[in-house]
């Protein structure tokens, strides 16, 4: 639903005419924060070359980054040399590309975030007990893809309320339900709403599956969508967080841009914004946001109002992997 849009109390050029709501918790979360420093001390301590399977994070300003650097990524394990390096990204693999990682003798480096470890072993779990195991996500992401594959014959992916209805299950008492870390808390819960009316009996994970800085980023768009006229999200169009934010914030009655830095930035977006709120997926640098806010500052005069629903304390030790080849050097 959209909402009347204000027009601009003030010209372009009046000083502090443009209020931006810099959002926070905003940008890298801590899973992310292990990846990247994963592959930069990949790069800084291992004989080149370096492989990564899949992009290490969806953001195409960090892939490029390495790319720069002299990271291969790839989308097929055929691609790597055997007995490379290879690095599995932040969004795990599934069993079956660790098994041609061992086959092709490959050093492998998992920096896959052990919040998507998590969903993997209940995934495990609930296989082994018997239970039919509704997934829901969205099909052919990288996280879904490899949760999938570690019980393929008892996950059942689930992509919507309608879904539901459709779905055929071996016992209607032996059913779990598990979900994708970055989707909008919002939709899954409708999802999950529909499952519980489905199968009364169904058992939900032991701890939420959607990540607490997925979970943040939403709350805090959600808090102050309703004081600003445009919301601006930096995240790629891959990234499944980011593009949450931004529906968010269009529910909420706003429009809403995604974009991957400046240069992706319209003026005619924000010239009739008396107040931006600006926010980035957990894939995307600080460094585009601040280039963002310069590009308004420079064309709108903006002032930032800086806005925090709560401080991140969390972070992720490196892989094993990793921290073997550290301590052996
Ligand atoms: S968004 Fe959540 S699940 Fe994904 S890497 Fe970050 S902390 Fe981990």
């Amino acid at each position: 639903m959209s909402r009347p849009r204000l027009s601009r109390v003030c010209g372009p050029d009046y000083h502090g005419c443009m209020k931006v709501l810099l959002a926070s918790p905003r940008g890298f979360c801590a899973g992310v924060n292990m990846a990247i420093e994963s592959l930069d001390l990949a790069l800084a301590s291992l004989e080149p070359p370096i492989y990564v399977y899949h992009e290490i994070v969806h953001n195409k300003y960090v892939v490029e980054h390495f790319r720069g650097r002299g990271v291969t990524f790839v989308d097929e394990m055929a691609e790597v040399p055997v007995g490379a390096t290879l690095l599995f990204s932040a969004h795990g693999v599934s069993p079956e590309v660790r098994r041609i990682a061992r086959e092709r003798k490959l050093r492998a480096i998992d920096a896959t975030c052990p919040l998507v470890t998590k969903v993997h072993l209940e995934a495990v779990k609930y296989a082994r007990e018997g239970f039919t195991i509704l997934l829901i996500g969205h099909e052919g992401h990288d996280e879904v893809i490899g949760t999938m594959g570690e019980a393929p014959e008892a996950i059942v992916l689930v992509e919507s309320p309608e879904g539901v209805a459709k779905l055929e299950v071996a016992d209607e008492r032996k059913v779990a339900y598990l979900t994708q870390t970055t989707l909008s808390v919002d939709d899954a819960n409708r999802i999950i709403d529909r499952l519980k009316e489905r199968f009364p009996y169904i058992t939900a994970p032991p701890k939420d599956d959607i990540c607490y800085a997925t979970q943040n980023r939403q709350e805090a768009v959600a808090l102050w969508a309703d004081e600003a006229d445009v919301a601006l999200v930096l995240g790629s169009q891959n990234s499944s967080n980011s593009q949450r934010l931004a529906e968010l914030a269009r529910e909420r009655g706003i429009p809403a841009y995604l974009v991957d830095g400046p240069g992706d930035l319209q003026a005619a977006w924000f010239e009739a914004a008396n107040t931006v709120l600006v926010t980035a997926g957990a894939s995307a640098p600080e460094e585009v946001v601040n280039q963002c806010l310069d590009w308004l500052r420079e064309r709108f005069d903006a002032v930032v109002e800086p806005r925090s629903i709560r401080q991140e304390n969390v972070s992720f030790p490196l892989p094993r992997e990793l921290r073997n080849i550290m301590a052996a050097k």
